[in-house]
């Protein structure tokens, strides 16, 4: 058994609340831990809420409402992220329950979410996804620089989005160090972008690393990273994009 394969096997005994505590313990405070909380129950994300967790991520708009309505009181004081591909007709919903939409892949999805954002007049954080090296996902833009840039400028010309980050998913399965170079290839083309000094952007976020990798990400730059079976302690195999 590989370390990875043992650190599994291992979290697999252990709850939510002590995995969570332990990966909360042992990466540097700055990182944001986004729990990836597609087909938990009610049950187990008010466990992880009640060591700390503070950042919801739904890959679905109708989940993320249940769930919101679930965890109750505490819902409005932790964060909602999308991480899953936002489609024009959820946006309205999407806007009542995220803070944070980290999956805008286009110009077109942008100004759609923007208009419907004017509407309600509320302000929303956004991330621009990157498709990097993915198989399993149609999502995101191609990881060239310029794309990325052009993006980032359309962004920046609307009223009620705050670009403040970069996502992406990278590879998935294999060897945990092949996404390296990907997720290294990725913060460089944060750190040129916050060179470039766009105005009205606030560029603070690179959210990479998943439950195989999160260590590798956190290494290169990641201060977000969105975790799923590492605290809920199996490994979902079916994410539908
Ligand atoms: C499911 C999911 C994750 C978490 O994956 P794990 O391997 O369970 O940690 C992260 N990001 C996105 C977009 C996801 O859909």
């Amino acid at each position: 058994m590989g370390g990875e394969a043992l650190l599994l096997f291992w979290g697999g005994m252990m709850s939510i609340r002590e995995r969570y505590l332990q990966i909360r313990g042992e990466i540097p405070d700055y990182v944001k831990i986004v729990l990836a909380a597609k087909m938990k129950t009610n049950e187990e994300i008010r466990e992880a809420i009640s060591v700390g967790a503070d950042i919801i991520g739904e890959n679905y708009v109708q989940e993320a409402e249940k769930m919101y309505a679930a965890v109750g009181e505490k819902a409005r004081k932790i964060g909602w992220h999308m991480i899953g591909s936002l489609q024009t007709n959820k946006i309205n919903k999407a806007l009542k329950t995220f803070d944070c939409i980290q999956t805008v892949d286009s110009a077109e999805l942008a100004e759609a979410i923007n208009k419907r954002a004017e509407r309600i007049k509320k302000r929303i954080s956004v991330f621009i996804e990157i498709n990097i090296g993915s198989e399993i996902t149609k999502s995101g833009i191609k990881p060239e620089y310029e794309t990325i840039e052009k993006l980032a400028k359309r962004i920046s010309k609307l009223d009620y989005l705050r670009l403040e980050g970069l996502m992406t998913m990278g590879p998935r399965e294999g060897e945990p160090e092949k996404v390296r170079p990907y997720f290294r290839k990725i913060k460089e083309y944060f750190d040129k972008l916050k060179s470039v000094g766009i105005p009205n952007i606030d560029l603070k976020y690179l959210s990479m690393g998943m439950s195989n990798s999160y260590r590798i990400a956190i290494e290169e730059g990641a201060n977000i990273v969105r975790l799923g079976a590492a605290i809920f302690g199996e490994r979902s195999c079916d994410l539908k994009t």
